[in-house]
């Protein structure tokens, strides 16, 4: 079976065949990626999708970097799974063997591909987007080390029960820690929704929500301490739009930014 017919008999579309490496259907509000199988770029539940290295490429034979035009439409792709509520869905790929392309692997090196869609939740690290298997999410949540829709998900896994530490190959999520603590300390350990002011009772008791998504940025400026009630109510309520926008110009004003 060919890519195109793959991806089309799912009602995606791309902006070009032949280089586009990311799909998206927005009738029914998925996004469809090349997930890597090999074991460099798949650990623990997880397969690279994206890596920002991929935005230029060395064509063999030549010395100057080409902008890869399949790079903007991924990342455009990745936002609307970050901050619109997109599913995401990868297809398993391999890379095309040894001498066949340039240097580097990105989604132009694609050997071989088959055609079977899985649903993944996405996770963003160190200029690396990577395609995380629904089950690790669902087994091994550790809401103070994550913002995504999946930490405040699954309110049937009872996750204020916070003290069990995920084991094993589920401690993802690593985000910049660094970011996380000076979120905390800037809020004063309260949480910074107007008029909410909940105190940090505990240790992880507060959240750092990603106001424009995990995907887009790791830094101070778009994130705030959240306590669990209002931390909902940014991913769920209907009014989440405008909570949203008034955190983020709350984030931004924020002292010593
Ligand atoms: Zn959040
Ligand atoms: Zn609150």
């Amino acid at each position: 079976m060919r890519r195109t017919t793959f991806i089309e008999s799912y009602g995606a579309t791309c902006k070009n065949w032949t280089w586009s490496w990311s799909f998206v259907n927005k009738t029914q509000r998925f996004v469809i990626f090349g997930a890597w199988q090999e074991d460099s770029h798949h650990i623990a539940g997880r397969h690279l999708i994206l890596d920002e290295h991929w935005a230029t490429r060395i064509p063999k034979g030549s010395t100057k970097a080409r902008r890869q035009p399949g790079y903007p439409q991924a990342i455009e792709h990745l936002s609307r799974v970050a901050e619109e509520g997109y599913a995401l869905f990868t297809f398993p790929i391999w890379q095309a063997s040894v001498g066949k392309t340039g240097a580097g692997r990105d989604p132009s090196s694609i050997g071989r591909f088959e055609p079977r869609l899985t649903p993944k939740t996405l996770v963003h690290e160190g200029g690396m987007w990577w395609a995380q298997d629904l089950s690790v999410v669902a087994l091994h949540s550790e809401p103070d080390v994550q913002d995504d829709l999946a930490d405040v998900g699954a309110p049937e896994l009872g996750r204020d029960e916070g003290h069990s530490k995920p084991t094993g190959p589920g401690h993802y999520f690593p985000r910049d820690r660094k970011v996380r603590e000076d979120v905390l300390k800037k809020s004063g350990e309260k949480c910074e929704r107007k008029g909410c002011s909940e105190q940090l009772r505990y240790k992880s008791f507060l959240d750092v929500h990603h106001i424009l998504g995990i995907a887009k940025s790791d830094r101070v400026t778009n994130c705030v301490a959240l306590c669990p009630n209002c931390h909902r109510d940014a991913h769920y309520s209907p009014n989440k739009d405008a909570l949203n926008k008034q955190l983020h110009a709350y984030a931004r004003k924020r002292p010593s930014n």
